[in-house]
């Protein structure tokens, strides 16, 4: 999903913030910057859950009865619940959990247009939840689902009346005269801005057009929080770097 992790996610239960997993499978978007990629590598556990096809065991469904009122929780951060491989009765199964839970909960996807198509067959949002999407840039970069797509999705979302928030992680280069404005329109309650922690060698914007990113946002009244905030690495660096880890230079 996003960068890993969130500050105002509480951290009762896990020292990262908590998260709620009740899905297992293979996350079919395939980012380049994927950490449960290299998780996977490390751990056989992690290549177990989250390989094959979208599945919820009990166990792990019944994981979020450790959450109380005072959790503030993450949910799949290892995959996307609203992926669009994902069978609707397993969203439904898990929204229906987390709706009878008294936590509040974040809901983060790169793929929002499956909330709107959920909500069109009647399966809702629950008021515990904020609505999420990961978007990087206005500009296409990487993944298969268009930035304008996943804009579009969330602007409509927040104009049904949702509560939604933006995470714009890892920020890619963007245009600075349209992207505010598409943020803006969808009015979220917040936004997370953060650079890629992992020398994945993406097209970055200068830290400068970030931080005027950041100031606009905040003039028009738009919480922000603030990752990991730096000067751009040249992709340049980054190959070399990797050429360097894996000895062919
Ligand atoms: S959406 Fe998240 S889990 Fe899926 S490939 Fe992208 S970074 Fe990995």
């Amino acid at each position: 999903m996003s960068e890993r992790m969130f500050s105002f996610l509480s951290r009762n239960h896990k020292k990262t913030g908590d998260t709620y997993n009740p899905l297992g499978g293979e996350c079919q978007h395939k980012c380049q910057y994927c950490y449960v990629k290299t998780l996977k590598k490390m751990f056989p556990g992690v290549r177990e859950k989250y390989s094959g096809i979208p599945r919820i065991k009990d166990k792990w469904l019944n994981e979020i009865k450790q959450f109380t009122k005072d959790d503030y929780v993450f949910v799949c951060d290892m995959t996307d619940l609203f992926g669009y491989w994902v069978p609707t009765q397993l969203i439904q199964t898990i929204l229906d959990a987390v709706r009878k839970s008294p936590a509040k909960f974040l809901l983060l996807t790169k793929y929002p247009q499956r909330y709107l198509d959920l909500i069109s067959l009647g399966v809702h949002i629950p008021q515990n939840c904020i609505a999420g999407c990961t978007i990087e840039s206005d500009i296409d970069h990487l993944i298969t689902v268009p930035a304008k797509n996943r804009l579009q999705a969330m602007a409509d979302l927040s104009s049904m009346g949702y509560p939604v928030m933006l995470s714009i992680e890892p920020i890619m280069k963007f245009d600075l005269a349209r992207f505010p404005l598409w943020i803006a329109k969808i009015k979220p309650e917040f936004v997370a801005v953060g650079y890629d922690n992992y020398n994945n060698g993406l097209p970055e914007p200068e830290l400068k057009t970030t931080l005027h990113l950041i100031e606009l946002l905040e003039k028009s009244g738009i919480k922000v929080y603030r990752k990991t905030l730096r000067e751009k690495n040249d992709v340049q660096d980054c190959e070399k770097e990797e050429e360097a880890k894996t000895g062919l230079t």
